[in-house]
């Protein structure tokens, strides 16, 4: 049923947004605010990405339900995207454990001036679960949540399938819709290093240039440092293992295959933005089947977020040595699930990771006012994770589909 459209993206565009994204770093951190004057194309472009999130995941879904040729195969794939989801995510909150209380970033900080005016927000899991099911669908698009979308949009697409020739007539037009969407997202692809190059240039910009933000930067270097080599540990050593035992991909292939994805997603700092570009990247330049992208890819950048959970065990154990407060074993669990479920339940969106930070300290009686102090930084390590989050679902689709006995082969485009 789902036709493969072809990848437009040509032998520049993947060179062209590196060049963006480096000019884009020199040119917000020598200018500093100067650059929040191209913030407007950065929008443009995180716009034009958000426009075709609504579209991409409906058609994408129903027709991705409808190519399984039986409904009841979704249990199976269902099952099988839910065990990598928590496998993948439990490593790397797991790193995330071992190096902050092997690298200690907390201790010996003190006096970290906060304003901690905001900080006071509520959020639990029973959020996550009233999230799936909103009472307007239409709101929740109009929202951008995603979630819901995907429950509506698995329910219909299993329906249709189960009515016969009626139900294919539907079925067939949204598959050519969602051919047309995947044209309209090779079209913004276009755009990747001009937007990728305003979105960091004045992202960098705002936070007042380089010597700005390498002041920042210092101040919670320690913690920083940890947050990063937890991310590539994961994202550099665990992920790739996974694709190369499990998948049976190379994976450096496949990161290469990925790599316009994994831009924006650092540029954007939201796997929801991203989703588009990730879609394209796995089906088309690294040939996992639609069957498998279309299920695995929009659940997993909402759902699956491994870079978030790895930061939101570390940014809770920093704010706890910082206030010299020592965590039992049995609350070092506690961390442990509280901290997946935090990343389950981010939205894909910048800086989600901070709200849900809260359902973590609240479980281990942690003050709150902590997440105030690690603020100044968090709008770049929410990029570093960000890319993490959306290459973990990248390897998660490869996954899913080797599991599920679908064949693939990486497209090389050299
Ligand atoms: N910005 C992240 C994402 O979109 C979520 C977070 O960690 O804040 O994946």
């Amino acid at each position: 049923m789902i036709k493969k459209a072809k990848s437009p993206t040509k032998s520049w565009l993947l060179p062209g947004i590196l060049i963006g994204m480096l000019l884009g770093g020199l040119c917000g951190w020598f200018f500093g605010e100067k650059m929040l004057a191209v913030q407007w194309m950065g929008d443009l472009f995180l716009n034009a990405l958000k426009m075709i999130i609504v579209p991409l995941i409906i058609c994408s879904i129903i027709s991705g339900v409808a190519s399984l040729g039986d409904v009841r195969k979704l249990g199976s794939i269902g099952a099988k995207t839910v065990v990598y989801y928590l496998t993948t995510t439990g490593i790397s909150v797991f790193i995330g454990l071992v190096l902050v209380n092997v690298i200690k970033p907390g201790a010996g900080v003190q006096g970290l001036a906060v304003d901690a005016a905001g900080m006071e927000r509520e959020y639990s899991f029973v959020d996550v679960l009233m999230g799936m099911i909103p009472p307007n669908i239409f709101k929740a698009m109009a929202d951008g949540q995603v979630l819901p979308l995907i429950v509506v949009s698995l329910l219909f697409g299993g329906i249709l399938t189960t009515m016969g020739g009626r139900g294919g007539k539907l079925l067939e037009m949204i598959s050519i819709a969602n051919e047309a969407v995947m044209k309209v997202v090779h079209l913004i692809m276009y755009f990747t290093p001009l937007g990728i190059f305003a979105l960091v240039a004045a992202r960098l910009g705002k936070a007042g240039g380089g010597e700005a933000f390498m002041g920042e930067l210092t101040r919670l270097g320690l913690y920083s440092v940890t947050v990063i080599s937890g991310l590539l540990l994961h994202g550099v050593v665990v992920l790739p293992l996974i694709l190369l035992l499990v998948a049976r991909v190379r994976p450096w292939r496949f990161f290469r295959g990925m790599g316009e994805a994994l831009a924006t997603a650092f540029g954007t700092a939201s796997s929801s933005a991203t989703l588009p570009l990730t879609m394209d990247c796995a089906q088309n330049k690294n040939g996992v089947p639609a069957k498998a992208t279309s299920f695995v890819l929009p659940l997993g950048a909402t759902v699956n977020m491994d870079g978030t959970a790895l930061y939101e065990a570390v940014a809770v154990l920093f704010i706890a040595q910082v206030y010299g407060i020592e965590l039992s074993m049995g609350a070092m669990v506690i961390v442990f699930l509280t901290a997946t479920l935090a990343a389950i339940g981010a939205a894909g969106i910048p800086e989600a990771g901070l709200v849900t930070m809260v359902m973590v300290l609240k479980a281990v009686d942690l003050p709150l006012d902590g997440i105030a102090m690690i603020l100044a930084v968090d709008w770049f390590l929410d990029r570093c994770r960000t890319t993490v989050n959306a290459w973990g679902d990248a390897v998660g689709a490869a996954v899913v589909a080797r599991w599920e006995g679908m064949r693939f082969k990486i497209v090389d485009r050299n």
